[in-house]
């Protein structure tokens, strides 16, 4: 009640006059004796009370409008705040595949466990990002049991900016300064709205930053072999560079092979190497993307800028999916695709241009493309090299590249607020929920509003939430259009995110980190950071890999900030406190080649002739124990002799652009003869934990669906070949996917991946034989790779590891959580509220004898 006068209790509210109407002496004295004289359970009681007109306006010197405005305002919020009531009881929303958790979404708990496993990793670091947090937590629950009870007049004042118990406070500290802001392009913008689709299109792309720069980019790649290119994001280097060089020549047959003798030794290489395609076909710009979404999205965009049809002229190629023909010239691709072309191309000959873009993601694809690419360059000079990063430290890459001269976008940006929440939010996904309405429904509906969120998961809950607490709210506030973003999204849905937004509705986008560099969304004006995102990282001593939610770096943040104001100035909401920002975060993210499992990449490597790996011209070397493990393992699943050289065995794993530990389990279906069934298994498991769905009102009928395919405690992956056969039978019927509550788009994913497999396995000549009668020769193909992974069960239902023990359990989706076999192999392990393993299925290990002796072999691996 004392607190319900302001609704623009956040700063956002700061442009509006009547957002923040003071209270008065009088006001505030009643305020006290109020709550003094309440006892601690009628408070709870009346603080959803709607407070009366004159308690609301007393003192207050407001016209009828204002005070009608806030009224309606007020009615907003408590509708807001009675839906956000009922998701927190739990009832109404879980967790796509929280079966974990029981009464619905624990963001809270899992983010805990998730800050604990942070804590474990760091002890004895200095840092802790988490003690504010928890210090702010215990100050909390204090106050929770105290609430109105403090008797100091400056505190209650103080507070009373809470109108609600779920709103958040934020604290304007600091501007981003705008680059070059004050160019106007509207009156461009005005004249090309009369103009066609295609040549507004045209008319866009020299608004860009990047275009009058054109010409001069043109003549340092003809000057340079290596350039290193530095822009801002949006000011069009993905989209435009390509189409520049294509417009230049360097997609003519040719054009650029000057040298007669480089040609000629080209010529008789290729003859050797049995490349001879490359010296007919046209020559390719190949660009690579760290992510999959952003390869395809660029592609069709630029496809677009040059009418031509996607798959053409312009294409795109990421794992599993190859949209490019004969006629393609500019190849958007992720940069995990160059390196599996390295293995069929040593010399990249297809290629005239290598644009290698979003350097400074630094994944680990990008890293060691960049040692692969440096090395070709040497003996390929007519290639050319461009790295393009949207950060500043270009220098490093400059250095790498044997000084390679920078060329500089001057990028266009307005300036940007920048807000922190005055304290640190425990549940950072409600808390950006409420943001959003908190600003959509206070402020005029002038620009969209982009939410950065670690993953899929937490996009769909949030859209979720979103959807129910805004329904049925109808005219009251402005239409508000929640667009998704996120790797596995349909193609179709993501074209949604760029599609303007109509007058008089709002859009927000839930985005992964994708939004922060490699995609931009024109029209975002409010950014909402958590501060949060995925990350994977690797315990080089364990050899465990884990994919956890972790605090980003300043970096990270700024680029966040920075996309809230490249149409206007432009607002960021971090909800974290300006302390986490400069204390608790690190610059710059580590790059990825130094928290992650190296197994993939050495076998690649080793496939293209690399052996001496401690060598290699890494620009920031991984961990050595890191390339130890890796080595192990590939020993273990005999890819590699004792000498480290790749065995007969090794070279077939390399062909599937798999996780080595999967490739084996295909490989080694051969000898037991079941390789149909092991590559729908392989398939099946490539899709993820998106196979079966629960509809909130039909929960048992699904779940008695999927335990169809667990009769008889088969173990998971003989249940997911038992799917994907049946769907098989049903000549991959949909209504067949309906009745059995199974997604069917992840089933025709299954079955596109299934199909490629089968061509790998043609590849590597391996025969597709079907032997599914026999259940346990298909478990001892996927032994043969994952037992690495066994587990036993201890006392009380949880399980060791057996390699490097840990306690872990069975995951509440697996059709052998209440089996509880004495033995398992899993496929991973996931960390919710507990660490988990996910797909799974049972070993005989029929005497303790063979059981410690397999105990003994896997500890020496
Ligand atoms: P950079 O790579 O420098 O970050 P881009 O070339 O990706 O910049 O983007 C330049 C501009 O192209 C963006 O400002 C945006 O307006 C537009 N754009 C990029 N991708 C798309 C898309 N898929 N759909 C619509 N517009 C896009
Ligand atoms: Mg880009």
């Amino acid at each position: 009640f004392v607190e319900a006068v302001s609704f623009g209790s956040v700063d956002i509210g700061k442009s509006e006059e009547l957002a923040e109407p003071k209270l008065t002496k009088k006001a505030e004295e009643e305020s006290i004796r109020r709550s003094n004289a309440l006892e601690q359970d009628e408070i709870g009681a009346l603080r959803d009370e709607i407070v009366d007109e004159q308690y609301l306006f007393d003192g207050v010197n407001l016209t009828e409008t204002e005070k009608r405005e806030i009224r309606y305002k007020k009615q907003i919020y408590d509708l807001v705040k009675k839906r956000s009531e009922e998701d927190d009881n739990g009832t109404e929303y879980r967790m796509p595949t929280a079966y974990d958790q029981e009464g619905g979404v624990n963001q809270e708990k899992r983010f805990a466990v998730a800050m604990e496993r942070y804590r474990d990793q760091n002890a004895g670091d200095k840092m802790n990002p988490f003690a504010e947090q928890e210090a702010w937590e215990d100050h909390q629950i204090g106050k929770a049991t105290l609430k109105f009870g403090s008797k100091d007049r400056n505190q209650i004042s103080d507070d009373y900016k809470f109108v609600f118990e779920d709103q958040i406070e934020f604290i304007q500290d600091g501007m981003m300064d705008g680059v070059n802001f004050e160019e106007d392009s509207s009156a461009e913008f005005e004249k090309s709205m009369a103009e066609s689709a295609f040549e507004k299109l045209q008319d866009d792309r020299k608004t860009l930053p990047v275009y009058p720069y054109r010409d001069a980019l043109l003549q340092a790649v003809n000057d340079h072999q290596v350039l290193v290119i530095v822009g801002e994001t949006g000011s069009g280097k993905t989209t435009q560079i390509p189409q520049y060089l294509h417009e230049g020549g360097y997609t003519k047959r040719g054009m650029i092979k000057s040298n007669l003798l480089l040609q000629i030794w080209r010529y008789l290489w290729s003859l050797g190497a049995g490349t001879a395609k490359s010296t007919l076909s046209f020559p390719e710009i190949g660009c690579t993307q760290p992510r999959r979404v952003a390869a395809m999205s660029v592609a069709a965009r630029v496809s677009q800028e040059m009418g031509v049809k996607l798959g053409h002229e312009v294409g795109y190629s990421i794992r599993f999916e190859d949209c490019t023909s004969d006629k393609t010239v500019l190849k958007y691709m992720t940069d995990g695709m160059l390196l599996r072309e390295f293995l069929g191309e040593p010399d990249l000959s297809s290629y005239s241009v290598v644009m290698v873009d979003e350097a400074h993601e630094r994944t680990l694809s990008t890293d060691i493309l960049f040692g692969l690419v440096k090395d070709i360059s040497r003996f390929r000079p007519d290639l050319k090299l461009l790295i393009s990063s949207a950060t500043l430290d270009a220098e490093k890459f400059s250095d790498y590249f044997d000084s390679a001269p920078i060329f500089k976008i001057p990028g266009r940006r307005f300036p940007v607020e920048i807000n922190y929440t005055k304290a640190p939010e425990a549940d950072y996904l409600d808390a950006a929920i409420v943001t959003a309405l908190q600003i959509h429904v206070t402020q005029p509906c002038d620009g969209d509003i982009l939410i950065f969120f670690t993953g899929q998961e937490e996009i769909e809950t949030a859209e979720e939430i979103l959807k129910h607490r805004t329904r049925g709210l109808g005219t009251k506030i402005a239409e508000l259009i929640i667009c998704p973003i996120y790797a596995n999204l349909p193609t179709e849905l993501q074209a949604k995110i760029f599609e303007p937004t109509p007058e008089g509705a709002r859009k927000v986008v839930l985005a992964t980190n994708i939004a922060e560099t490699s995609l931009t969304i024109d029209g975002i004006k409010y950014v909402i950071d958590p501060g949060f995102c995925k990350m994977k990282s690797y315990n080089p001593r364990t050899g465990m890999e884990s994919l956890l939610v972790h605090p980003i770096s300043k970096a990270s943040a700024n680029q966040r900030a920075g996309r809230s104001g490249r149409t206007g100035p432009g607002k960021c909401f971090r909800l974290y406190t300006a302390y986490n920002y400069y204390n608790d975060l690190e610059d710059n993210t580590v790059p990825e080649i130094q928290r992650t499992n190296l197994a993939n990449v050495v076998l690649s490597l080793k496939s293209l002739g690399i052996h001496d790996l401690l060598n290699f011209d890494f620009m920031d070397p991984p961990p050595s124990e890191a390339l130890l493990k890796a080595l192990e393992l590939l020993f273990a699943l005999s890819a590699l002799n004792k000498l480290g050289e790749l065995t007969k065995v090794g070279r077939k794993m390399a062909e599937f652009p798999l996780d080595p530990m999967l490739s084996k389990m295909i490989v080694a279906s051969e000898k037991y003869k079941c390789s149909d069934e092991v590559i729908s298994i392989a398939a099946m498991l490539s899709i993820g934990s998106s196979i079966f769905y629960r509809p909130k009102d039909k929960q048992v009928h699904a779940d008695n669906a999927r335990m169809n395919f667990h009769t008889g405690n088969v173990g998971d992956h003989i249940a997911l070949l038992k799917v994907y056969n049946s769907w098989r039978e049903t000549n991959f019927s949909t209504q067949w996917c309906y009745e059995n509550y199974i997604q069917v788009r992840s089933m025709k994913r299954a079955r596109d991946i299934r199909d490629q497999l089968e061509g790998l396995l043609e590849r590597v000549e391996i025969e597709l034989t079907s032997n599914f009668s026999d259940l346990e020769a298909i478990k001892k193909a996927i032994t043969s790779g994952y037992f690495p992974h066994s587990a036993r069960m201890q006392k009380n239902g949880s399980y060791r590891t057996v390699k490097h023990p840990q306690t872990v359990y069975i995951h509440p989706s697996s059709g052998l959580a209440q089996a509880l076999p004495r033995w398992v192999v899993y496929h991973e392990l996931v960390l919710t509220s507990k660490e988990y393993m996910r797909q799974l299925y049972q070993r005989k290990c029929p005497r303790e004898k063979a059981a410690q002796l397999m105990i003994r072999s896997l500890v020496q691996i």
